[in-house]
């Protein structure tokens, strides 16, 4: 862009200057490409373009509608001072260069032109190797900045936008960068993050050791090492949003002892739930066939069994002498009968789990439901001395889309459990509300609550803990609201009762 108002000179300095081949590196060549940035727009690779205007105001248009590389402009201007529309030009373009050329060079002037950021002042007495060889030199500055500028972007584009977590730490393991992603998981933002240790901060305390011997041990060797660790917001809390992460760890090249090292992190949280739950499905499929081909040669032999054992009950009544004997008796029939009719109950909830069947889809009063489900139930909390209570929320939670019965099945299944680890004088709560198009419910109990170790396992089939259950409920359950489309959570500290969270789809 020269901006001179004297034609003459101005033709003159716009012949120079278009002999020279532009300097483009490669990196820019290709950035620029669908990537549309003022000057270069349009111009046929190397070749210049050169525009010629005689006023600032006219020099300040173009540089705003289409930018420059290089301005050349004459310090005296009609209009404006080539000083002041240098500053003018280099904030409506950043990234160029201003070269100013002036008749009458004094101290003023030369340094006016280096405060206002000038590549360089040119006495008008200029040969033209001269002025060719300066802006030579201010396109190729230009052309490394772009370059420089495209890769930072491209580098920061990768690592912001990359569904990896990125934390590059120093030897001392303290914070030095990280990207979005990591704050998102452990719920901080880059700067807070910034010099903080990372395994201290953010790595759950049983990971906590054998991160760090890693982090050192990649510092010192310099060759990467893959390692997993739970990352979670708060590790003093280290079960919640807590995510299993897959580090790559790698540290930076060619750095004697500054080098930092860079944790690359995947997070495989849902990747193991789903192969957890894959291999479970497996093994659900294949107890199902084999429940359903026994189901039968099961069920009628017990059926029969519990009719011999009433049939012996009523004979030990009528032909047993003595009531002693007779009550011992009568205690040995009601355990084998309390015995088959658990095994029943275990074919029963196994056959519900193994039997494929398509479930209904419609609006089901959730509120309604949930407060059936505490009826059911009332009399028995009541003689064990455990309160129960339905939410005005809960009364009042919008219908939800799916199958009246299964859900039924679901409610109860949870209700019954919470009722379990309940002992007298303890309330189970269950509370329903919406929000954005789910309608979420909890049961909650004040009860024994849940320990640690068997939180993982509390889905297995046949996980139990108590002497007379089946620990087939909460695979029931689950499996119910995977066909629903809903959710299942469940929060519990022992001796500080459970809470389990269901989430399903509104009608
Ligand atoms: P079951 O009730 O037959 O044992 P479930 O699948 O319903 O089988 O539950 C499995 C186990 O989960 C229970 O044995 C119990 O240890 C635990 N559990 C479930 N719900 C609760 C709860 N609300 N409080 C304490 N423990 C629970
Ligand atoms: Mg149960």
């Amino acid at each position: 862009l020269v901006v001179d108002d004297h034609a003459a000179l101005a033709d003159n300095l716009r012949e120079i200057v278009l002999e020279l081949d532009a300097p483009r590196s490669r990196a820019v060549l290709d950035g620029a490409r669908g990537e549309p940035r003022g000057p270069s727009r349009g111009a046929p690779r190397g070749a210049i373009e050169v525009d010629v205007v005689g006023r600032a105001e006219a020099a300040l248009s173009i540089a705003r509608e289409r930018g420059f590389d290089v301005a050349i402009v004459d310090v005296k201007l009609p209009d404006e001072s080539g000083v002041e529309l240098l500053s003018r030009l280099r904030e409506a373009v950043p990234g160029a260069e201003v070269i100013l050329i002036t008749g009458y060079a004094t101290i003023d002037a030369a340094i006016a032109a280096l405060r206002g950021g000038a590549f360089a002042l040119l006495l008008k007495s200029f040969r033209p190797e001269e002025l060719r060889s300066t802006v030579e030199q201010a396109l190729a500055k230009v052309a490394l900045r772009r370059e420089r500028d495209l890769l930072e972007r491209r580098y920061r584009a990768l690592v912001e936008v990359a569904d990896v977590i990125v934390v590059a730490v120093d030897r001392e393991g303290a914070i030095a960068l990280t990207n979005p992603k990591f704050g998102a998981l452990a719920a901080v933002d880059s700067r807070e993050a910034r010099g903080r240790d990372l395994a201290e901060s953010w790595i759950v305390g049983a990971d906590r050791p054998r991160f760090r011997e890693a982090v050192a041990a990649v510092a010192i060797e310099g060759s990467p090492r893959e390692i997993e660790a739970v990352l979670v917001p708060d590790p003093t809390r280290p079960h919640e949003r807590a995510r299993i992460v897959r580090w790559h760890l790698s540290s930076e090249r060619g750095d004697d002892d500054g080098g930092l090292v860079f944790a690359i992190g995947i997070d495989v949280t849902d990747r193991r739930a789903l192969e957890r739950r894959a291999a479970d499905a497996e093994a659900l499929s294949t107890m199902g066939t084999l429940a359903l081909g026994l189901a039968h040669e099961i069920r009628n032999p017990l059926n029969a069994a519990v009719l011999q054992m009433h049939l012996l009950g009523r004979q030990v009544e009528r032909e047993v002498q003595g009531s002693d004997a007779r009550a011992s008796m009568r205690d040995r029939v009601q355990i084998v009968v309390g015995e088959i009719k658990r095994l029943g109950r275990l074919l029963t909830e196994f056959l519900e789990l193994a039997r494929p069947r398509s479930i209904a889809r419609e609006p089901v009063a959730i509120g309604e439901l949930l407060g059936s489900v505490i009826e059911l139930h009332q009399a028995e909390a009541q003689a064990r001395g455990i309160a129960t209570e339905r939410t005005a929320t809960a009364i009042a939670a919008p219908p939800v889309l799916g199958d009246r019965e299964k859900l039924r099945q679901v409610f109860v299944n949870l209700f019954v459990n919470a009722l379990d680890a309940t002992p007298a004088g303890g309330t189970v709560r269950i509370d329903a509300r919406s929000t954005d198009g789910r309608v979420v419910i909890d049961v909650e109990d004040d009860g024994s609550g849940i320990a640690e170790a068997d939180l993982p396992r509390l889905f297995d089939p046949f996980f139990t803990t108590k002497a007379g259950g089946t620990g087939l409920g909460l695979s029931i359950v689950r499996k119910i609201l995977e066909q629903h489309g809903g959710s299942i959570a469940i929060r519990s500290r022992v001796g500080g009762g459970t809470s389990v969270t269901v989430d399903l789809p509104a009608a």
